[in-house]
């Protein structure tokens, strides 16, 4: 019998992906979590611009912050991470600069419509010759699932529990109503359609906006019983609708009711580059700086010195686990800052770690009634990044809440590890992630191994409550909370319906730790 598969290459035989072409490969794998809609609004862009023969030389992207930032660094384009809500005006002066740019923004809708909502309608209503692909996942996703400016009514975050009260945008019709000359809206869903809507927008003279709607599993999905990428989907697969002759100002999402998808707007106007040049002619600001004729900066060792790549050091081995030799409270470094305990918990964005830290502050104030403050950081790199929470806990009141030296710290991830263990204090507790973290062997600090994403993932089978299995070691281990106040912190902090989850998490770090030789 013929093989029906001859011809067709193996797996090892396909050297590259389609896409190989577009993508800095070596920046793979990606930071989106697993369900994440971003792959797919990325694949439908790469698909459409390499359909749009544009130039790529001359394509240039421009990303903000948020998950949908990423996009920028993983494209092989001339690409530009900016500041929060800035990702329009630095396109704009991009084109303005270079006329020949094809200057894209692609970024989320937290970025682009709140934080930067004034410069998407301004340069809505100038008809700035950009395309706009906005990425909608109805909430901050990197930052925590806080509800951001298109949380449907009623949709819960971590900061709109019960719910969120307001009205939320409806991107087509804010892009729509300032003056965009090219409007559209899909779901990753519908990736034939998003595809070809993102190539027609690359196409169009002036202001386009393409708004994808899209799954963030993780936070908003959690959050609203759709824990995993296919619920969402599912989601979509019920509610989406397509319309074509629906007005801008129909399609506002309801969140029990439909998502309509279609193109909304699609029409011509002069652009701002056009009247610019009706005006005053062409103009060149990059031909007239001399821009683009500046030559490579060379860079050249100054004389004596060589300019090698340092030597790395040889990975040491994992640390063993080891036990607390004083109880935290009777450590040398709490007793010199008169019984105040410096905690700092950190990691990489999406582990957890602000959660953690609010339940801890919330176990130390309402339940120990001790004097406690709170503080969080985290930055555009959050996932993936190091952010972290700290907290002061005293039986005095606390006269400034930050941080310096920590008695006791939790890292969970190399970034956190790197960025903080240094604040440590003489004396203080390490713990850290058994397989996430590769403590500095020359630190000399007391660090104790725990594997809480090991547990987390394989014995109660959800990596998501890592954090809380650390919590239950820094319990065992430490006298920072009571057991019996982080355990009610616990349940009041946790969503609904995971309770027992977040108790065996709990329980099995609180073993764990407590079986540490
Ligand atoms: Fe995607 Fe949400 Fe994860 Fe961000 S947090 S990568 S939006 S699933």
């Amino acid at each position: 019998m013929e093989d029906e598969l001859l011809g067709v290459p193996t797996l090892g035989e396909i050297e590259r992906h389609p896409m190989d072409e577009l993508l800095r490969t070596e920046r793979l794998p990606h930071i989106w979590c697993p369900g994440c809609g971003l792959g797919t609004a990325l694949s439908c862009f790469t698909s459409a611009l390499m359909r749009s023969g544009l130039d790529l030389d001359k394509v240039a992207i421009v990303s903000g912050i948020g998950c949908t930032g990423r996009v920028a660094g993983y494209l092989r384009l001339d690409g530009f991470h900016t500041t929060h809500g800035r990702a329009i005006p630095f396109a704009t002066g991009l084109k303005l600069a270079n006329d020949d740019l094809k200057v894209i923004v692609f970024s989320g809708d937290g970025d682009l419509i709140a934080i930067g909502g004034n410069h998407f309608i301004h340069a809505a209503r100038r008809n700035m010759n950009l395309t706009v692909i906005c990425v909608n996942n109805f909430n901050y996703g990197m930052t925590g699932g806080q509800m951001g400016p298109t949380t449907p009514t009623g949709g819960r975050t971590s900061t709109s529990p019960r719910g969120n009260l307001e009205h939320p945008f409806n991107i087509p019709n804010l892009a729509a109503a300032a003056g965009a000359t090219y409007v559209a809206r899909w779901t990753v869903l519908h990736a034939r359609r998003l595809e070809r809507s993102m190539y027609k927008a690359l196409l169009r003279p002036g202001f386009s906006v393409v708004e994808a709607i899209s799954p963030c599993p993780t936070l908003y999905g959690r959050f609203n019983r759709a824990e995993y990428g296919r619920d969402m989907m599912e989601y979509y697969h019920q509610r989406a609708v397509i319309r074509r002759d629906a007005k801008p100002w129909e399609v506002d999402i309801d969140l029990a009711g439909e998502i309509i998808c279609g193109e909304f707007v699609d029409s011509e106007r002069p652009t701002f580059q056009d009247r610019l040049q009706e005006k005053f002619g062409v103009l060149r600001p990059s031909d007239d700086l001399e821009l683009l004729q500046r030559p490579p900066v060379q860079l050249e060792a100054p004389s004596g010195i060589e300019l090698t790549q340092p030597e790395l050091p040889a990975p040491s081995a994992k640390t063993a686990p080891v036990r607390l030799e004083v109880p935290v409270s009777e450590a040398p470094c709490v007793e010199r800052t008169g019984g105040t305990l410096e905690v700092r918990l950190c990691g990489f964005g999406g582990q957890g770690i602000i959660l953690s830290g609010r339940i801890t502050g919330a176990g130390a104030a309402l339940y120990d009634e001790r004097e406690v403050t709170l503080t969080q950081s985290y930055g555009p790199e959050s996932r993936g990044g190091a952010c972290s929470t700290a907290l002061i806990i005293s039986d005095n009141p606390i006269l400034y809440p930050h941080v310096t030296h920590p008695c006791v710290m939790v890292a969970m991830s190399q970034e956190a590890y790197t960025t903080y263990h240094g604040q440590l204090a003489e004396h203080g507790v390490l713990l850290i992630d058994a397989d996430l973290v590769e403590p500095d062997p020359d630190a000399g600090q007391q660090v104790i191994s725990i594997p809480a994403t090991r547990i987390a993932e394989h014995d109660l089978g959800r990596r998501i409550v890592a954090n809380i299995v650390m919590l239950g070691a820094l319990t065992a281990l430490t006298d920072v909370v009571s057991e019996d106040a982080m355990r009610r912190a616990i349940l009041d902090n946790v969503p609904q319906g995971t309770e027992d989850l977040n108790n065996k998490a709990f329980q099995m770090g609180f073993d764990y730790a407590q079986g540490l030789a």
